[in-house]
């Protein structure tokens, strides 16, 4: 495990003042690793958790050739460019049990879609594209080639080749993927578990009174959606007041049982408050100045739970020290911490995709810093995408990110935008 100070060492251009938002993800990469347990689940219990092996097919997907559709099978090899072929119909193979008997030269085989294909026939005219004449069928020219409508043994998966990736996530379609293969069970790495906790005395619980000067805590929310659509098991802590006993359980307890903390507010630099004091009595912990809008401070690190014996064998968490105002909270968990999260959860570096979709407004922005502006996204009337930004853009209006699709990523070098221009936009897809 790396200190704050090795990985810090180990960054090009490192200034805790002025860190770009590629190098917050750098660092925060050599920060975090995935968890070590793995858990053996029943497939249905697989969804949305991550495959902590290689998922081997023990057999050919399908088991053998076979037919894709209703109609005739017969050999390729009769067709002629041009022609019809006139073909006797020997018997029928029905899916579920092979056919058996024997094909003659001029000879074809009714067959059901997923029926084994008989031996020596490698093609299926369908149904409708024949005429029956008596015991015949033709095939009118040029309807079919040679191979058409036969699934060909393991084309979706072969014996002994991995289907599923240790680190890919188990969504539907894997799902259905191992069950396709006969597996019962997967083993997949154990839930991440995490615990978050809201700071400030200005902020109020669900249930007080409202009071002059007070908000009500909606970061505890947000941030318990974010990590329940992770399928990330979650630890709420509540608000803290701002007074050291309160924090230091607070801290204390998240580092005993969960593999990471994500705490809001109380790390910007004008605060007259103890979460900073306490972050850094506790643990090993950077405090940024990140080139970025919205979300500049930010604390990452390490909690210490000393518990007993030595410092070095002590448990601890990843501390994500996130900044109070919620549209930062959201912006910076998006493009930092769920990132990092998916990588303790043992996940493959799956980064967004960023689409480009044409601005349809000018957009100020300076250069040297990542600007994450809120957009909607739409399908422009000539079938372009375009994106228009929620307006008021402040970093306390929670509204921009109900509004929202996705965001509009302006990147650390990029300058002013203008109607017309592409930007690039990171889709919610569902995580928000
Ligand atoms: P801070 O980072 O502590 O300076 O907070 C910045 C702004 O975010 C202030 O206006 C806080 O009142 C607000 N804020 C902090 N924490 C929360 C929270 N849990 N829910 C809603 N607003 C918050
Ligand atoms: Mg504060």
């Amino acid at each position: 495990m790396k200190t704050i100070e090795q990985i810090a060492a180990e960054l090009r251009g490192y200034d805790p003042q002025a860190l770009s938002a590629s190098q917050v993800s750098e660092f925060l990469a050599s920060l975090v690793e995935p968890v070590a347990q793995t858990q053996t689940v029943g497939v249905f219990e697989g969804l949305d958790r991550i495959l902590a092996e290689d998922v081997v097919s023990p057999i050919n997907v399908p088991p053998h050739d076979n037919s894709a559709m209703d109609g005739f099978a017969f050999a390729g090899r009769l067709l002629q460019p041009g022609q019809a072929l006139r073909l006797r119909v020997a018997g029928t193979a029905w899916a579920g049990s092979a056919w058996t008997g024997a094909v003659g030269a001029a000879e074809c085989v009714k067959i059901m879609t997923g029926a084994v294909m008989p031996a020596g026939l490698d093609t299926v005219v369908p149904l409708e594209f024949v005429r029956s004449e008596g015991e015949d069928i033709v095939v009118p020219p040029d309807v079919v080639r040679p191979g058409d409508n036969r699934r060909l043994l393991g084309e979706d998966l072969m014996a002994g080749r991995p289907a599923l990736l240790r680190g890919q996530a188990l969504g539907p379609a894997a799902l259905g993927l191992v069950a396709s293969l006969g597996l019962p069970r997967v083993t997949v790495f154990r839930r991440l578990k995490v615990a978050y906790f809201s700071t400030g005395d200005e902020i109020l619980s669900l249930g007080e009174a409202p009071r002059e000067g007070a908000v009500y805590d909606s970061n505890r929310y947000t941030v318990f959606g974010l990590l329940s659509r992770m399928g990330i098991e979650v630890v709420d802590l509540g608000v803290i007041r701002d007074q050291p006993q309160a924090l230091e359980a607070a801290f204390l307890r998240a580092a005993s049982e969960a593999d990471a903390i994500i705490t809001s507010g109380g790390v910007s630099m004008g605060e007259a408050d103890h979460t900073k004091a306490m972050m850094r009595q506790l643990g090993d912990v950077a405090f940024w100045r990140i080139a970025m809008r919205p979300g500049r401070p930010m604390a990452v690190g390490r909690i210490v739970h000393p518990g007993a014996g030595p410092r070095e064998t002590a448990r601890s968490a990843v501390l994500f020290g996130l900044p109070g105002n919620p549209v930062a909270v959201m912006v910076t968990f998006l493009a930092f911490v769920r990132p990092a999260l998916r990588r303790m959860m043992g996940a493959i570096a799956d980064e967004p995709v960023l689409l480009k979709a044409r601005s349809a407004e000018a957009l100020r922005k300076k250069p040297g810093r990542t600007e994450y502006q809120r957009g909607i996204v739409t399908r422009s009337p000539d079938g372009h995408l375009q994106v228009r930004t929620t307006g008021n853009q402040g970093s306390g209006v929670l509204r921009s990110m109900v509004e929202a699709n996705g965001l509009i990523v302006l990147h650390h070098g990029q300058g002013n935008v203008a109607v017309g221009d592409e930007v690039d936009v990171m889709m919610f897809d569902g995580a928000v």
